[in-house]
């Protein structure tokens, strides 16, 4: 059997990394929107794997041919559709090192390192953003924050913790029971609200969905303080709460502190899902807008996959009480005992997330922390809101579209003015030529484009070549 030997690793180490900068190079060249058919990509590979092995040439041959042309380009400077999913260069070789080391974190005994540089890395991230006090891992407080794969399982673990807190640690051991749990989001909360409903067994209907006024998207808190007083009167348990911090459709920023309150002796926890914008508050004058009442909040879950320069994947939860989630996860078989775990003086990551194996995921985010510093971070960050600011004027001077919403950050909404078929049918043609990839959404029962600017590949050059690009498609 063959295995690579450490020359032969460094050899095609380097033709791979190789590879991945000529692909960068290459990337404005390459339509953004994968144009391939359905089922092409899976037609063009053996049916079969190989009996004899291959040298690994032969896998990075392929990919130009058989790989590049079935890839929609998430690193291409005119990515601006959903939000971004910057993989930079730091963050590649940092994860890159993560593979090489190859650790399981799962228990600190496992690998202290893995542990302590992740409880170290998203402190910092707590401090950079400027957290509040009650999130950090500190020996006198009692927070702390954990890296997941994304914030869909941080809104289900934090729902998980909600759901142990409220029912006074039964329903680890008995299930949800026979109360009726009420989880509270807006209209415009992220799906992945309800599927943590389902996943944890309160059923997505025990998911309510809260109007938003009409111009900002926001949460209408009068509407969810009637909503809750019904639930309440009618038998329901208010169990979970979610603001939103930049929603997915519009950026739309929830009143965090008038949620706060609505729910004051409520007993329900109050989770901020700020996914794409929470990571904004590197920058200080982004901070009261994003941050206001969140020292209110029992959680709090940022991406710094998504716009903060992190390869997938990389989402950050912070927990105000971290023994509640942890008593809410924790389970010990005999082969994870140990002395470090018995003696309380470690933490063991595997209690503040569902599955047990973890990465070397702090690894990559000591890398964007380090070789950015806070100072590159805020020149990634404003560059993203001054690119987005420039659409908006570009918006603004051309009679044929409007603004949908006001700017949230670096994520532009915008339409045609002529309706639902010319705004939709533009952004397609768009699409379609390769030369920016923009997505839809529906505001108010209208459609609408969305550009999130965020790459940090993205010049001003790029937005206006796809403002060319939008003007022949409109
Ligand atoms: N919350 C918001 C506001 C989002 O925009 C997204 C994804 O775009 C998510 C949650 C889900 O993020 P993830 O893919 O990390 O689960």
């Amino acid at each position: 059997m063959a295995h690579m030997s450490p020359e032969e690793f460094r050899k095609q180490g380097h033709a791979a990394i190789d590879w991945i900068a000529d692909y960068w190079t290459g990337l404005d060249e390459l339509p953004v929107l994968s144009q391939v058919a359905p089922g092409a990509v899976r037609r063009s590979l053996p049916a079969s794997p190989p009996e004899t092995a291959e040298p690994f040439d032969a896998l990075l041959a392929d990919l130009d041919e058989l790989v590049v042309p079935g890839l929609t380009h998430w690193q291409h400077p005119r990515f601006f559709a959903y939000f971004p999913a910057n993989s930079s260069p730091a963050a590649i070789l940092g994860d890159l090192v993560s593979s090489g080391i190859g650790a399981q974190g799962m228990i600190w005994a496992t690998s202290p390192a893995v542990t302590e540089i992740e409880q170290v890395v998203v402190d910092w991230l707590a401090q950079a953003l400027g957290l509040p006090e009650q999130f950090r891992l500190t020996d006198y407080g009692r927070g702390g924050g954990v890296i997941q794969d994304t914030a869909s399982t941080a809104t289900f673990t934090a729902l998980l913790a909600a759901l142990h807190a409220a029912s006074d640690g039964t329903a680890r051991e008995s299930g949800v029971g026979a109360r009726k749990w009420a989880v509270y989001g807006s209209s415009q909360a992220h799906s992945s609200l309800v599927k943590a409903a389902m996943m944890a067994g309160l059923g997505a209907e025990s998911v309510r969905s809260v109007e938003v006024d009409p111009v900002t998207q926001a949460m209408d808190v009068t509407s969810f303080e009637r909503l809750l007083a019904d639930d309440i009167d009618d038998g329901w348990t208010p169990l979970f709460v979610q603001a939103a911090v930049g929603t997915t459709s519009t950026g739309a920023i929830d009143d965090v502190q008038a949620i706060a309150e609505a729910i004051d002796g409520v007993g329900a926890w109050l989770h901020v899902d700020a996914a794409w914008a929470g990571v904004a508050a590197v920058c200080p004058e982004h901070r009261d807008r994003l941050l206001s009442g969140v020292h209110l909040a029992d959680s709090i879950v940022t991406n710094p996959h998504k716009w903060l320069l992190t390869t997938f994947d990389c989402s950050v939860l912070w927990v105000r009480d971290r023994s509640t989630l942890i008593d809410a996860l924790t389970i010990t078989p005999e082969y994870l005992r140990n002395p470090a775990s018995e003696s309380g003086a470690v933490v063991d990551y595997r209690d503040w997330h569902p599955q047990l194996g973890r990465r070397f995921r702090a690894m990559k985010l000591w890398a964007v922390l380090r070789t950015y510093g806070l100072e590159g971070l805020r020149a990634h960050i404003r560059d993203g809101v001054d690119l987005a600011a420039y659409v908006e004027e570009l918006v603004a001077d051309d009679e044929r579209l409007e603004l949908v919403t006001a700017r949230s950050l670096s994520l532009v909404v915008f339409r045609h003015v002529g309706g639902d078929e010319p705004t939709l049918s533009a952004m397609h043609r768009l699409n379609a030529s390769g030369v920016a990839y923009l997505s839809h959404t529906v505001v108010e029962g209208r459609a609408a484009m969305r550009l999130a600017v965020g790459s940090w590949r993205t010049t001003r050059a790029d937005i206006d070549t796809t403002w060319a690009e939008l003007q022949r498609a409109l």
